[in-house]
């Protein structure tokens, strides 16, 4: 017996001697619950849904029933396992098929199937993305064909019933034990069929439309982050809800600030005269330019951090700061008067020629020296 498979009667929540009406009003609450499109985020719900409709079908029938109360899953083997696909009993149409989509995928019968998610890219500036922005993104989707009014038909005429499946969108067949169903050859599954199909959309209901969307970039967004727009995707037929357009944003690099999360990094070049005698350092940030002392005898690789100078957080809680990482720049000309006070100041401080130091801290370690401003 598998230890993996949870007791039937637990996964439905209900007790040992519960009647039919109590576990099939259980199934339904639990189908209901976790049905896949009710939960398009959670990976998990599939499984659920799939482990409380396996359970259904073992307890729903009087006679799996009772071999599994005696034998537990030994005794009902074959109606679970591996490529069990619950959704396949004809028994599951009756209970789920009104209520809402029936296979993953959405219900097909009465034509109504959800529309499909879409994917669209943008590249965003440096600053389009740490301020925020509306950009035009074009794209093409699936919407209601206004020439029938998404019914299919020519003139806007409704679809018929299918004759070959009667409007079930299912055909059933008989596999050893089990009464099983697939969707219907002729209408798709959608129970209908459209006998004189509408010239625009040729019975599909929908037209492939180019539109403009305004897309509202929030202040803060990073590269590789994904907005969903709800309902942006392709419309859904005869009455389907419409999908989602997710939009995979990527950030274009600056040429002088780098992004760290929240915060910004700007590396800065000085004349190893200013870093010995220090002085006020004036640099750019994406809000202006702003000032800080350096003090005397600062050394190459310097952390200054100005708080509150980086990207809006997306949580709307401030913003991040701006490192500024000091690099001392050696001049590789020089004129001759420079040389001259190069050469004055070697010999004011000797002919010491440097002496082994300590590694310098990581980045981060050295981000202490806050500046106010
Ligand atoms: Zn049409
Ligand atoms: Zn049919």
């Amino acid at each position: 017996m598998s230890t993996s498979v949870r007791d039937y009667y637990e996964v439905l929540g209900v007790g040992r001697t519960a009647s039919t009406e109590e576990i099939k009003a259980a199934y339904r609450r639990a189908a209901l619950k976790h049905h896949p499109d009710k939960n398009p985020e959670d990976e998990g719900a599939e499984e659920k849904f799939k482990a409380a409709a396996e359970a259904y079908s073992v307890l729903s029938d009087a006679e799996k029933r009772e071999r599994y109360d005696r034998f537990g899953h030994d005794g009902v083997r074959g109606a679970g396992g591996p490529g069990f696909d619950p959704t396949q009993f004809v028994d599951f149409a009756d209970i789920l098929g009104d209520l809402f989509g029936f296979a993953a995928g959405g219900d097909a019968r009465g034509g109504r199937r959800n529309g499909e998610d879409l994917k669209a890219e943008v590249t965003l500036s440096f600053e389009s993305a740490a301020f925020g922005s509306e950009v035009s993104l074009p794209i093409q989707r699936h919407e209601r064909c206004d020439a029938c009014e998404g019914r299919g038909g020519r003139g806007g005429a409704a679809p018929a019933t299918c004759p070959t499946c009667r409007g079930q969108g299912r055909v059933q067949y008989r596999q050893g034990f089990f009464a099983l169903a697939r969707p219907c050859p002729d209408c798709e599954g959608s129970g209908e069929r459209v006998k004189d199909p509408c010239p625009e959309c040729r019975g599909d209901g929908r037209t492939r439309r180019a539109r403009t969307l305004t897309v509202a970039i929030p202040p803060g967004v990073d590269d590789g982050a994904r907005l969903r727009l709800t309902g942006e995707g392709n419309s859904g037929r005869r009455g389907g809800r419409p999908g989602d357009l997710y939009v995979f944003v990527s950030v274009a690099s600056h040429e002088q600030f780098r992004r760290d999360g929240f915060d910004v990094v700007l590396t800065w070049a000085v004349p190893f005269h200013f870093a010995a005698l220090g002085g006020t350092l004036r640099v750019p940030t994406l809000h202006g330019d702003a000032s800080f002392d350096v003090p005397p005898g600062t050394a190459a690789g310097r952390v200054f951090t100005l708080k509150g100078k980086g990207i809006s957080r997306l949580d709307g809680r401030g913003k991040g700061d701006q490192h500024v990482l000091l690099t001392v720049r050696v001049p590789k000309k020089m004129n001759a008067a420079q040389r001259d006070a190069v050469e004055k100041l070697a010999d004011a401080f000797g002919s010491e020629s440097g002496t082994p130091t300590k590694d310098e801290k990581g980045f981060f370690e050295r981000l202490k020296d806050f500046v106010g401003t």
